[in-house]
């Protein structure tokens, strides 16, 4: 994240995070094969332990390239205001991905959830959901700094959709009905003031 992030003009708040505005103008497209889980998740400590407690189904649906070592699956808990529990667990890198990564670029948590016939992210880490938004200091906000570090992340030729569009269907997993109402409402409220003049642009 930025140097000068700052959550000061953000005044809206849904399901107790400040709403950055930025997340319905930040041109993105998302066109590559997971770059983004090259460099592992943090999770919250109740999503490593479901994990975890998943460990012989989930095993079948991990390759080679893969550690079957459970132990070598994430990193020392750390303290996290952003996570509920004040915890956060990281999941490890392993042959230069998330251990949770296949060979396919495909994550093998949402292959065991589809393969079971359940939804499809009942297994995925909500900051994976979320990616490439993400919750940083009380806020949901765009994760620029990974964005920024990944070589194809937003860095292809085509056409950009919002930021938030690409991200409508994880919005509203994240907020569930009643929540992602309120956001489409903040949405349509701050961009009609941007187009009358009301207020600036972020
Ligand atoms: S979010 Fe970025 S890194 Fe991840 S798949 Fe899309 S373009 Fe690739
Ligand atoms: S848990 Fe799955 S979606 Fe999340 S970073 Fe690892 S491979 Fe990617």
């Amino acid at each position: 994240m930025s140097e000068e992030f700052s959550t000061k003009s953000f005044t809206k708040e849904i399901k107790g995070l400040l709403i950055d505005p930025l997340i319905f103008s930040f041109p993105f497209n998302c066109k590559c094969n997971g770059e983004c889980c090259n460099y592992g998740v943090y999770t919250e400590s109740t999503e490593s332990q479901l994990i975890l407690s998943i460990k012989e189904k989930l095993l079948p649906f991990m390759d080679e390239t893969q550690s079957k070592d459970i132990d070598a699956w994430f990193e020392a808990p750390e303290e996290d205001e952003d996570f509920e529990s004040g915890v956060a667990v990281g999941t490890n890198v392993i042959n230069g991905k998330c251990t949770f990564l296949d060979k396919e670029g495909l994550c093998s948590l949402q292959k065991l959830a589809m393969a079971e016939g359940a939804y499809k992210w009942k297994y995925k880490p909500v900051y994976c959901i979320l990616f490439p938004l993400t919750i940083y200091e009380g806020s949901l906000t765009i994760d620029d700094e990974h964005i920024d570090r990944l070589k194809f992340c937003n860095k292809q030729n085509g056409e950009h959709m919002t930021i938030y569009e690409a991200c409508r269907e994880e919005l509203q997993h994240f907020f569930g009905e009643k929540n992602f109402a309120e956001l489409e409402a903040y949405r349509k409220e701050y961009l009609n003031e941007i187009k009358t003049g009301e207020i600036n642009a972020q």
